[in-house]
Order: C-alpha cells, then sequence, then structure tokens
C-alpha cells in the first residue's frame, strides 16, 4: 500500500487523501445516524408502551359498569340528562361503556329477562333487616329512604359498613401472595340512570323500536337504576372484571376465605334464575362476618338465603 502510494503524484495522493477523509466522515456520520435514530426509536417505543400501561390500568381500575340483569317493570326516577354534575371518573366510566357493550353483548348466559316474571318481594325484609343483609335485584329496588355512607378504600368509593373487613381482607390475601384489588365498588344511583339512558339511546340507534323495548333491551346489558347492588355499597367487583376470573388463584382465594371478612360469592351459574344475573364470578357481596359462613354453608343465593332461613324461620316461630 505504502509503495503504490508513493508511486502516485501529488494530484492523485489528495484525490486518496479525500477519498479517506470523505469515506471516514461518512463512517462516522452513519454511526451517530444510527445512533440518534436508535435513541428515538426506544424513546417512541417506551412512550407508547408507557401510554399501553395506563390506559389498561385505567381501564381495569374503571371496571365493570354493568350488571347484567333480567328484566322487571321498574322505572328509573331520575330522568335528568344532565351531566355537568358528573366527576371526571364518572364521564370516563360512561364513555368506557361504548366499548363494553359488545363484550357484553356477546357474552353468553345472560338471563333471558322474557322468562323472568317476578321475583320474591323483600320489601317488609328490607325495611327491617340490618342494612348488609338488604335484597337489591331486578324485582327489589333500593328502599328510597336509605342513606348509603361512603368510604374510600383503596382509592375505590364502598359501603362504610365494610371498608374496614374489605382493608382486612385485601392485606391478608396480599400476605398470602394473593392480590386483590377493587375494580368497580359504590355506584350512585345518578350514575346508574345515566349508564342505563345511554344504553337505552344506544338501542335505539341499532333499529327502530319502542321506548318499551329499548328499555327492555338495554336492561339486558346494565342494570336499571336502583336495582344494581352496586348502588347499596355492599357490593365489590374485584380485579379484572374478566370471565375467566373463576380460574385464577385469587378467585380460588376469595371463595376460600372471603367468607371469614363479611363477603359471599353473589353470582353462581345454578342462582341464575333466581338472582336474574348471569355468572359474576368477580362480583362479591358484603353482608356481615356472622352471616356470610352461614350463606356459603347453605349452597343457595343470597335471595334464597334470606328468604328460607330469615323470613320463613321468623314467620313459623310467630305463628
Ligand atoms: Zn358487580
Amino acid at each position: 500500500m505504502s509503495n503504490n502510494y508513493r508511486r502516485l503524484n501529488s494530484k492523485d495522493r489528495k484525490k486518496l487523501e479525500l477519498y479517506h477523509l470523505s469515506k471516514k466522515i461518512l463512517k462516522k456520520g452513519i454511526k451517530w445516524w444510527l445512533a440518534i435514530s436508535g435513541i428515538v426509536c426506544l424513546f417512541i417505543v417506551g412512550l407508547a408502551a408507557f401510554y399501553i400501561t395506563i390506559d389498561n390500568i385505567e381501564e381495569k381500575s374503571l371496571g365493570s359498569n354493568n350488571e347484567r340483569l333480567s328484566l322487571v317493570n321498574s322505572k328509573p326516577t331520575d330522568e335528568s340528562d344532565d351531566t355537568s354534575g358528573l366527576s371526571e371518573l364518572n364521564k370516563k366510566e360512561l364513555e368506557r361503556e361504548s366499548d363494553k357493550e359488545k363484550i357484553i353483548s356477546d357474552s353468553e348466559g345472560i338471563v333471558d329477562s322474557g322468562t323472568e316474571s317476578g321475583f320474591y318481594d323483600f320489601k317488609n325484609w328490607n325495611s327491617s333487616c340490618n342494612p348488609e343483609l338488604m335484597v337489591v335485584n331486578a324485582g327489589n329496588r333500593l328502599p328510597e329512604d336509605i342513606n348509603i355512607k361512603i368510604k374510600v378504600c383503596r382509592g375505590k368509593e364502598v359501603g362504610a359498613l365494610l371498608a374496614g373487613d374489605l382493608e382486612q381482607m385485601i392485606c391478608d390475601a396480599k400476605k398470602e401472595g394473593i392480590i386483590l384489588w377493587i375494580s368497580s365498588g359504590y355506584r350512585s344511583i345518578d350514575l346508574q340512570t345515566r349508564l342505563f339512558k345511554r344504553q337505552i339511546e344506544r338501542e335505539k340507534s341499532k333499529e327502530v323500536i319502542s321506548n318499551e323495548e329499548a328499555e327492555k333491551r338495554a336492561a339486558r346489558i346494565v342494570a336499571r337504576p336502583h336495582t344494581s347492588e352496586h348502588n347499596t355499597g355492599l357490593a365489590i367487583d374485584f380485579n379484572g372484571v374478566e370471565d375467566n376470573f373463576y380460574t385464577t388463584k385469587e378467585y380460588k382465594w376469595l371463595i376460600n376465605n372471603a367468607h371469614k371478612y363479611g363477603f359471599i360469592e353473589r353470582y353462581q351459574k345454578k342462582w341464575q334464575s333466581h338472582t336474574g344475573v348471569i355468572y359474576e364470578p368477580w362480583h362479591f357481596r358484603y353482608v356481615g362476618k356472622e352471616a356470610a359462613p352461614l350463606v356459603r354453608e347453605s349452597g343457595l343465593c343470597l335471595e334464597d338465603y334470606i328468604k328460607e332461613n330469615l323470613i320463613n324461620n321468623i314467620r313459623e316461630e310467630n305463628s
């Protein structure tokens, strides 16, 4: 190389030097370009991952807005359509409805409203029972005069009655490696009304149907106001509100331990015709530490347990 180089005249040498110099600059340029575009790519990927994670967390935290109830003819009392009073969270919850609708409509096992003509009337029971034993379903509205005290537990509004036991349960579960989080707790009548009305409008936009028919269809997807157990503050939806929650270790832990803290599984498949709600493995109901083990042991849904063991027994004792 050096001999050949010496043989060159000065003009060619300069050309060669220039060639080597430009090659060096080009190499360096490519290196810098690669480094900078690598950093930019990493930044974009990181940013995207961040937003996807935040979005998922937000979606999970909003949880299920709906109880898939069967039809009983009760009408929402709040006819207001104004959304200005809604908190940011509630607005988001309303927005999320549209995403959830398809999933819920597609899911099987919704109790056909046509087959359910009536529910046992718990009106008298609800007016005299301990608040944690109140029965609210599609046929039994939340009592009008009720004053529900709310507390915040893990960032979610829940009934004050259960907040302490719930916190304890989540803490104890964690010690055993079970991570429980609240997806949905207390839901106000106001929010439930808006969710229901929005669903009616959706049903109407799908095809030309009567108001009555639209209401009936909406009730299969969103619980009518005053008929969701979440309106009582006594119901908690855990973790992701996923249909396969029953396959998780968290569910198994709850099934074996929740009663110690006053909670029962509320909507089993075999109880559908009695509760009016399809299988919801994530939905647990607080009935208090005294009643929960007894309800669990009975193998009955809450409606039947109260009817058979508390209402009928009292009647027999009195007669
Ligand atoms: Zn629920």
